[in-house]
């Protein structure tokens, strides 16, 4: 049978402990958490040179072997990952840091990190022979689905709020997806795919409500470390709605550090949402270990609009370990380093990236950050996805 040659071995929950077979179809943890994947990392550590990696093609599937796909047959690509990691052009200059840079997520197929996520999870389901896959989403994670189920021969129907950006409605129809509106958040959408997927039978791909979306987005942390010499920066900066990508660069970082390939200390990992909506900010400050529901969340980035996550504690955990920080930024000040993005920098980028360059601003100003330090922002999508939200903020009508 040919292989992925994958050392994983089976899924733990992190709350209670609770161990589960990788062939079996898992959704959250009987205790509620989600569930992560575990590896055997000796045996990761000696079958992996990770120097020689280079020499792989430059999409996420270079780490296979720390990856949850078994039978290569069953991987689901458009060649997601591989994006690049851009140093500052002009804006470090400027604010006088000679270690900043960019890791350009709009690059991936689809438009966003979401590709990572979720064309590991398509993979997978499409492994356990899953036929109907259905998700509740403010819009990037549904173009997502679509791309790769379509690839995969799966159906897929999305939910989505009646005010998200007017491209993912449209792309999502073209991907061959049925497409639901919801008078509401993401969270009513997340009731609504469950009542359509209990009636009709679909699986649901609801972040973190199954094990293999976090194992896509932990890439990022293996293309950083590679990208940086296995030497990481000192600060990540990464806006943060249900927390996939937080949650999974700390399980990449963790893992790396099983197998030997990074010593010294890790990043520090820093979330940063919407005033508009701060559920971890506001557990960050009060000193919680989960993150109350945000009541009426508003915000222009759409993938920061998540009032509740399940993965709450797994995030706090992330940052307090990390020694990293959680933030709110005002929509005024999104637009404003988006502009400044695109304009002194050539990124393009989606609001939420405009939201990491706005958090690093106000952590430089007051001092969590030193100019000294080696900064990687992230920007998470591509701003052709958020056209109709950005047309109403032309940079000419300031
Ligand atoms: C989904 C999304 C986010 C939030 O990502 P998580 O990893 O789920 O926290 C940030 N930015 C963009 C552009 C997104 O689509
Ligand atoms: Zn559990």
């Amino acid at each position: 049978m040919p292989s992925t040659n994958t050392t994983v071995k089976d899924i733990y929950c992190p709350k209670c402990a609770a161990r589960y077979d990788t062939d079996s179809i898992l959704t959250l943890c009987d205790c509620g958490s989600p569930l992560l994947v575990d590896y055997d990392y000796d045996q990761a550590s000696r079958i992996i040179d990770r120097h020689e990696l280079k020499n792989r093609p430059f999409t996420m599937w270079r780490y296979r072997e720390i990856l949850p796909v078994k039978d290569e047959a069953n991987i689901v690509t458009l060649g997601e990952g591989g994006t690049p990691l851009l140093p500052s052009a002009h804006i470090g200059n400027k604010i006088g840091m000679n270690n900043l840079y960019f890791k350009d997520e709009g690059n991936n197929p689809t438009g966003s990190f979401k590709a990572r996520g979720l064309g590991m999870a398509v993979s997978r389901a499409k492994e356990l022979g899953i036929k109907k896959l259905i998700i509740p989403t403010a819009g990037n994670a549904g173009s997502a689905v679509a791309a790769y189920a379509a690839r995969a021969g799966l159906e897929c129907c999305i939910i989505m709020p009646t005010d998200a950006p007017f491209p993912f409605k449209v792309d999502g129809e073209y991907l061959g997806a049925r497409i639901e509106l919801v008078d509401g958040t993401i969270k009513d959408c997340g009731i609504r795919a469950a009542e359509i997927a209990k009636d009709e039978g679909w699986f649901s791909f609801a972040t973190l409500k199954e094990p293999y979306r976090i194992e896509g987005k932990k890439t990022m942390g293996y293309e950083l470390a590679e990208q940086f010499d296995y030497d990481l920066p000192d600060v990540i900066i990464y806006p943060t709605g249900g927390g996939t990508g937080l949650i999974g660069m700390w399980k990449a970082f963790d893992e790396m550090e099983k197998m030997g390939w990074i010593n010294g200390p890790k990043p520090k990992m820093v979330s940063v949402q919407a005033d508009g909506c701060a559920p971890i900010p506001r557990a960050f400050e009060q000193g919680t270990d989960h993150a109350e529901e945000w009541k009426d969340p508003h915000t222009l980035a759409a993938g920061l609009r998540v009032p509740g996550a399940v993965g709450d504690f797994l995030m706090l955990q992330a940052i307090r370990e990390s020694g990293g920080t959680a933030l709110a930024v005002s929509d005024d000040e999104m637009i404003e380093q988006t502009i400044a993005l695109g304009s002194k920098e050539g990124i393009f980028a989606a609001p939420e990236g405009g939201a990491s360059m706005a958090c690093l601003i106000r952590l430089l100003d007051s001092g969590f950050i030193k100019p000294t330090d080696r900064v990687v922002v992230f920007i998470t999508g591509n701003g052709y996805k958020y056209l109709d939200t950005l047309q109403e903020h032309l940079p000419s009508n300031k």
